[in-house]
Parts: C-alpha cells; structure tokens; sequence
C-alpha cells in the first residue's frame, strides 16, 4: 500500500477524529491540527499511542507550513450555538482556513478535501438538493457567518483549481451525527439523546415539522475517504448524506421510544432562518462513488445513545 502522510484540520471534532481513526487504520500518518475550540483531546486520547499519529495545537486563521501528501480541511465549528457564539471568528476559520490551505496545496502539490456543508442551500426552494441548486442563503443573518463562509471557501477552492491547478473535492455534507457529538454543542441529534436519557424537557423548536436528513458518522467516513481517492479530474461539489428524510418530530419519537424515555415535549421558539427542510439529492454520489448512506435513522441513534448513555453515567451532571 502507498502510505500517504495526511492532514486533517479539525481532527479534535467529532468527525475529525473519527476520520483520523479511519486513516490511521488504513496505514496511513495522520497529522491533526487542532486549536480545541468545539474538540476535545479527549476524541484523539486513544491514537496518541499510535507512533503514525501526531498532533499540532494550532489555530488555521494563522499560516502554517506542513509538508503532507493529502488534507482534510475540517477545522470549523458546526453547531449553530457555538458557530453564532464569534460569528467573526468563524468566517474568519472558514476563509482564511480555506485560503492557507489552499496555499499550502499549492505550493507542496498536495491534493484538499473541504468539509463543505448542506448549509450552502440555505432554506431551499428546490427540494431534495442537487449539487447545481445555488441556494437560499441570507447574507446578513445570524446563520450567515457560516452559510456564507463555506460558500466562499467553495469558490476559493475552485478558484485554485482554475487558476492554479491545485487538485480539489468539496464535499457537501449533510447534517451528520455518532458518538463523539459535544453533549452541549446544541444540535438536534445531541440535545435531544441528552434530554431524553436524563429524563428532562425535550426542546422542539417551532412546531418540530421542519425536517433533515440525518447521516451516521461511519457512511460519511467511507464517502469522504472514497471521494478524496477518486480521480483528480473529479473536484465536485459532491452532497453526501442520508436520502431519508425526517421531521424533528418523528426524530424524537424514535429517541424517545428507544430510551423509553418518561421527557415531556417542549415547544420554543424556531431560530431565524432555520432552513425549513432538507435532503439531499445523492445521484452524483451514487454514480461517481458507488456510496449511498446505509445505517438507518433507528440503527444509528441506538449506537449514539448508547455512547452518550456510557458518558452521562460517568458524567452524572453533565
Ligand atoms: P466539531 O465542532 O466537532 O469539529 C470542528 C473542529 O474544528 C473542532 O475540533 C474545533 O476545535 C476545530 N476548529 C474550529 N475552529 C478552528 C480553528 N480556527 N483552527 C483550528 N481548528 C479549529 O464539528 P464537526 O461536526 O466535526 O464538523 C467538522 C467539519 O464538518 C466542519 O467544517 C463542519 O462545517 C463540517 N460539517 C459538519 C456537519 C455535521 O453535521 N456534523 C455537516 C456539514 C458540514
Ligand atoms: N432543533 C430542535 N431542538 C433542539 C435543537 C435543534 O428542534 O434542541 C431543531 C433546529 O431548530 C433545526 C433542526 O432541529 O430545525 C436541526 O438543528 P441542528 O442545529 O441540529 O442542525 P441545522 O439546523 O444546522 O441543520
């Protein structure tokens, strides 16, 4: 096999750290850069043994000079409360990640994978979303700073590829969920395991009709990897994510019923532009990589719930 050396930005998160797990299982070095903003070191504790894996403290809206073969550009935080928390902060990581990144790949004649998100549709009027939609996104609105820093960093990123040859794929990913979510970050997937297992209120905002399609970490994992392997002519946008959509409402059903849960629902205010439904349509990464998303809803909250059940036992208060 070709050991390549990789870097994953973000590699502390949820899905970074899941993806460096997967790269080093594939024989591959893993650097991960990290600054710990929403990750943790404890999602990276158990490859620190591991004599291919290495870790940088480092924040990506300051340059760095790494020589690598391939990069997973992840660094960004995803939830909406912690995005919306330095919404200046956060463009800036979407951006001028992008832009060191990119810099870097080009002068090292490394190839870029960018984390890319469903976010870039926006509240979509074309329903499911095909990667040539161009969205519904609010310029100045409090999901902007992300919405529209992705965005950007998707035309830096083809703009690299045009003008300077710089091998490129941008996934769209859809809202993904699996062990090693923040118990606190604020997504639905999260909040409503944590309540439903402490037995507190369920928060639905609106009226919980608005929908998503939800992804468990282990399809994206192989969709990523497969996508950063094709050829190099291949540079996307490509959406990956679950084709089965559901409502908030029908997600706490099925949580509820799998925790048996003795929560009540609570009904408080739906955020500004909060994107009303979401789905991804997978056509391109069906043929391109012979992927669709497998684990189903009820499957993938089973593992998830049983991670946060372990966490929230030794973690009573948490
Ligand atoms: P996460 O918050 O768990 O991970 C983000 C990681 O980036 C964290 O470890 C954080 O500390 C790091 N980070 C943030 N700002 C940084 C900076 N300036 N410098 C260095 N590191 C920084 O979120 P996640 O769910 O794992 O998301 C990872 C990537 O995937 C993000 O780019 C996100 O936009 C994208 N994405 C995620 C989803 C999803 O549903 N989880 C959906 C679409 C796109
Ligand atoms: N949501 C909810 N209760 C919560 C957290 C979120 O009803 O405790 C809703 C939120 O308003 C949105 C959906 O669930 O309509 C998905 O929210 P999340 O933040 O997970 O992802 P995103 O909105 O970024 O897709």
């Amino acid at each position: 096999m070709n050991v390549k050396r990789i870097l994953v930005t973000g590699g502390a998160g949820f899905i970074g750290s899941h993806l460096c797990e997967s790269l080093l299982k594939e024989g591959h070095d893993v650097i991960c850069l990290d600054n710990f903003f929403t990750g943790t070191k404890t999602n990276i504790l158990h490859l620190m043994d591991n004599h291919r894996f290495e870790l940088i403290r480092h924040d990506i809206t300051k340059e760095i000079f790494l020589e690598v073969d391939e990069i997973y550009n992840l660094a960004c935080p995803a939830s909406p409360i912690h995005y919306q928390q330095n919404p200046i902060k956060t463009i800036k990581t979407s951006v001028m990640g992008a832009i060191h990144m990119l810099g870097m790949a080009k002068r090292i004649g490394a190839k870029v994978l960018q984390a890319s998100t469903s976010e870039v549709y926006g509240d979509p009027k074309v329903h499911p979303q095909p990667e040539s939609y161009w969205g519904n996104v609010n310029p100045v609105g409090i999901r902007s700073c992300y919405d529209e820093g992705k965005r950007c960093a998707e035309t830096l990123f083809m703009d690299y590829h045009n003008q300077n040859n710089v091998r490129i794929k941008i996934a769209r990913i859809f809202n993904t969920y699996g062990p090693r979510m923040q118990p606190d970050d604020g997504r639905v997937v999260s909040n409503i395991i944590v309540q439903a297992l402490q037995n507190k209120p369920i928060t639905v905002y609106g009226d919980g009709s608005q929908s998503r399609s939800f992804q468990y970490i282990d399809d994206l994992l192989v969709a990523l990897i497969r996508f950063m392997n094709c050829d190099d002519s291949v540079t996307g946008p490509v959406n990956i994510g679950n084709e089965q959509e559901f409502t908030i409402r029908e997600l706490v059903d099925i949580v509820m019923d799998i925790t048996n849960s003795g929560s009540k629902v609570v009904f408080l205010p739906l955020p500004e532009n909060d994107p009303l439904q979401r789905c991804p349509d997978i056509s391109y990464a069906r043929s391109l990589l012979n992927w669709e998303a497998r684990v189903n809803l009820r499957d993938g909250l089973v593992k998830t719930i049983s991670y946060f059940d372990e966490m929230l036992t030794n973690k009573p208060d948490s």
